[in-house]
């Protein structure tokens, strides 16, 4: 597994780049990677904040048409 940057301190917990705590001086390992999916959990939301499906987003997409 690669090496992450983001390393936690096995015994506080602390967050710091270093292999050696800040704060306690204990040893870090790599954190945790975050939660990832590539579903868009969001997406509905999304649509409905740029108003998708209206005439005025109909107009603001792009056309190949213009480039020529
Ligand atoms: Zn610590």
């Amino acid at each position: 597994m690669a090496r992450q940057l983001i390393q936690k301190c096995k015994i506080c917990g602390v967050y710091s780049y270093k292999l050696e705590c800040p704060k306690c001086g204990g040893t870090s390992q790599a954190a945790a990677p975050l939660k990832w999916t590539p579903e868009d959990s969001q997406a509905h939301r999304r649509r409905k904040l740029n108003d998708v499906g209206s005439d005025a987003w109909n107009e603001s997409l792009p056309s190949l048409t213009e480039e020529e």
